[in-house]
């Protein structure tokens, strides 16, 4: 996508509605999800206008967009944490950051590598999931 869109960040009425379904789910819902809130709001609203607002409220900081899993998903919580994700159903479930032992990832200086951000997800099996059928469930993934 490359149309020009405005740098001055305006709250619109439109944005304000998709933030908030964005916040008040847990879920870190996709686009197209998002859209089927939205619009028994707005019923005209098109899943482009959807997309478009997600965008601008991603690069306000206001969202976030996570590209970790099959589908593009977007995440209301800006706070720092973590996600875990099942991968049966492949939710994904918020860690707090202070879940999580400091991850102080030490590389070789003559690396010469500057960390600027890392992307740490826990992987594993959701609560429904874990407790669908008797016995666990083994299931094989390729890594
Ligand atoms: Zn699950
Ligand atoms: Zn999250």
């Amino acid at each position: 996508m490359n149309e020009t869109k405005p740098r001055r960040f305006r709250m619109t009425r439109q944005r304000e509605i998709i933030l908030d379904a964005l916040m008040r789910s847990e879920s870190h819902p996709t686009a197209d999800e998002l859209y089927q809130v939205v619009r028994e709001q707005i019923p005209r609203i098109s899943l482009g206008t959807i997309y478009r607002n997600l965008e601008v409220l991603c690069d306000q900081g206001m969202a976030t967009k996570l590209e970790m899993g099959a589908q593009r998903r977007y995440d209301g919580t800006t706070h720092e944490h973590y996600h875990a994700r099942c991968l049966i159903c492949d939710s994904l479930f918020d860690i707090p950051a202070g879940g999580v032992p400091s991850l102080a990832v030490q590389l070789p200086p003559e690396m010469g590598f500057e960390i600027t951000n890392v992307k740490f997800e826990v992987r594993g099996l959701c609560r429904p999931c874990r407790g669908g059928n008797a016995g666990p469930r083994t299931r094989q993934k390729p890594s």
